[in-house]
């Protein structure tokens, strides 16, 4: 899935190779997907509105990627599992997917998704109502996520209801751009059992665990994404996670633990009993 370093080092990658092309032809629903974010526009409306503009700037925002189309609109990809790549040769175009986008230099770009995605098309005036952008969550690269901001936001936690670390960091109140997939390794490296109860977290434990987030942030994006993820020219991200599905039942890399999973809040957790603190 495309999480927050992801969406950085894709929406690079496509300022890079695609500013200054000219759309020559779009198609969006050639092989329709349940969940196939497209916003208000038609598949009609959408290649008709694509023909002609220019590839501007892409940056990202969370977990989504915003190509600036101009004039006038945006292109929104991201946020889900989805395969953006980039195309020299019309031979390397996949049979099915989502959207292909067709340069006047002949260069493609293909969205090809499973599970869900973006390839959603807004008006660029319309971008602070984007529904997937979660606004509202502090990004944890910005310079708006300072330690004491990170500390407000667990003192803040209502003193009744339990948050868990993993429930704290994706959903409520959630950090932008977070998902399922980063937290693994953060949690791992900063000793906290995903299930653990925020509110319980020691000063140092806190420190510990903000350090720690951006820590492994920066390194996923200056690493290429995580080495589950594929950027734009089909290559795996350079990060190589500590924790995920293959490392289930092998030893813990720090104390030698046998490595367990769970279900948890809607996706699998991985972590090590003997390393990460329930309490
Ligand atoms: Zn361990």
């Amino acid at each position: 899935m495309i999480e927050l370093p992801e969406a950085i080092v894709l929406s690079k990658q496509i300022k890079d190779t695609l500013k200054g092309k000219v759309v020559k032809s779009a198609i969006r629903g050639q092989y329709p997907h349940k969940f196939a974010f497209t916003g208000k526009f038609s598949d009609k409306e959408f290649s008709e509105l694509l023909k002609g503009k220019t590839i501007k700037k892409s940056w990202a925002n969370g977990n989504v990627i915003l190509v600036h189309l101009d004039p006038g609109y945006l292109l929104s990809l991201g946020c889900g599992g989805e395969r953006i790549l980039y195309h020299k040769k019309e031979k390397t175009l996949p049979k099915k997917h989502q959207l292909l986008v067709e340069f006047d230099d002949q260069t493609y770009l293909t969205v090809t998704i499973s599970g869900w995605g973006e390839v959603r098309l807004l008006e660029s005036k319309d971008l602070d109502k984007h529904p997937h952008i979660f606004f509202e969550r502090l990004d944890p690269l910005s310079e708006e996520f300072t330690l004491s901001a990170f500390e407000e936001l667990v003192n803040n936690l209502p003193d009744k209801k339990k948050c868990s670390a993993k429930k704290f960091y994706i959903t409520d109140p959630g950090l932008r751009g977070i998902g399922n997939g980063v937290i693994q390794d953060i949690f791992f490296l900063s000793k906290i059992h995903p299930k653990r109860e925020m509110k319980s977290l020691s000063k140092e434990e806190r420190e510990l665990l903000y350090e720690t987030t951006l820590t492994e942030l920066r390194k996923m994006i200056n690493l290429g994404g995580r080495d589950s993820e594929k950027d734009i020219f089909n290559k795996l991200g350079g990060y190589k996670r500590i924790l995920h599905s293959k490392t289930v039942n092998t030893p813990c890399p720090q104390c030698k633990t046998i490595i367990k999973k769970q279900q948890y809040l809607g996706g699998t957790i991985y972590f090590c009993v003997s390393c990460q603190k329930m309490d």
